[in-house]
C-alpha cells in the first residue's frame, strides 16, 4: 500500500536524480537537441519538489495533480506539457483513493504513457520520451508485482528503450531536422525517462 506521502517520496527522488543528471542530459540534448534538457527536468521536478513540501496527508490523486500543475509551470520546453499531461492521466487514474495497491503501480505507469502519447503526438520508433515509456508501460502491466517491484521492471524497461533510441531517426521536434544524423545518439527525453521510473522504483522499496 502507498499513500500520497510515498508517491511523494518518489517524486523527491526524482528531482535529487533530475539534478544530479543534469549536466549530462544537457549533454546528450546537445548532440542532437538544444542541449536545456537538463535544465528543463531538474528545475521542473526542483518546483515539484518544492510544492510538494506542505502536502502531508495528501492523497495520492492530489500529489500528483500538484506536480502536474507545478511541473507545466516551471518548464516551458516541450517536456513541460507532456509530463503534465502524463501526472494529470496518472492522477485521474488512482482518483478518490486514499491509497494505492501494489496492481496500481501499473496502472500509474501505463497512465503517464498515454498521457504523454495523447499530448505529444508521438508514435513507437519517432526517437522520443515515448520510447521509454511505452515499452516501461508494456512491461509493468505483463509483470506486476509488488509496487517497487513492478517500477523496478518498467525501469529496466524504459532504460533497454532508452539505449533503443540511438538506433532510431528522429521523426518530431528540433531532433528531427537533423534527419539520419540523429542516428548514432540516445534522445535524451527517453533517457531522462528511463532516470525517472529507476529513482522511482528505488524511492517503493
Ligand atoms: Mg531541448
Amino acid at each position: 500500500m502507498k499513500t500520497g506521502d510515498d508517491i511523494r517520496a518518489m517524486l523527491l527522488a526524482v528531482a535529487d536524480t533530475m539534478q544530479a543528471n543534469r549536466d549530462a542530459l544537457c549533454r546528450l540534448d546537445g548532440v542532437i537537441g538544444d542541449a536545456d534538457h537538463g535544465i528543463a527536468m531538474a528545475g521542473g521536478f526542483r518546483a515539484v519538489a518544492e510544492a510538494l513540501s506542505e502536502t502531508a496527508g495528501a492523497t495520492p490523486a492530489e500529489v500528483l495533480n500538484i506536480a502536474a500543475k507545478s511541473f507545466l509551470n516551471a518548464v516551458g520546453a516541450s517536456s513541460g506539457p507532456l509530463y503534465a499531461t502524463g501526472f494529470m492521466r496518472a492522477a485521474a487514474a488512482v482518483k478518490g483513493k486514499d491509497s494505492l495497491a501494489d496492481s496500481d503501480a501499473a496502472t500509474l505507469i501505463a497512465a503517464m504513457a498515454e498521457g504523454i502519447a495523447h499530448r505529444g503526438k508521438a508514435g513507437p520508433g519517432d526517437k522520443t520520451m515515448l520510447d521509454a515509456w511505452g515499452p516501461a508501460a508494456e512491461a509493468a502491466s505483463a509483470h506486476q508485482g509488488g509496487f517497487a517491484e513492478t517500477f523496478a521492471i518498467a525501469a529496466d524497461a524504459a532504460e533497454a528503450g532508452a539505449e533503443a533510441t540511438a538506433l532510431m531517426q528522429a521523426r518530431l521536434g528540433r531532433a528531427a531536422r537533423l534527419g539520419a544524423r540523429s542516428v548514432g545518439h540516445k534522445d535524451p527525453g527517453a533517457a531522462s525517462a528511463a532516470l525517472m521510473l529507476r529513482a522511482m522504483a528505488d524511492a517503493s522499496n
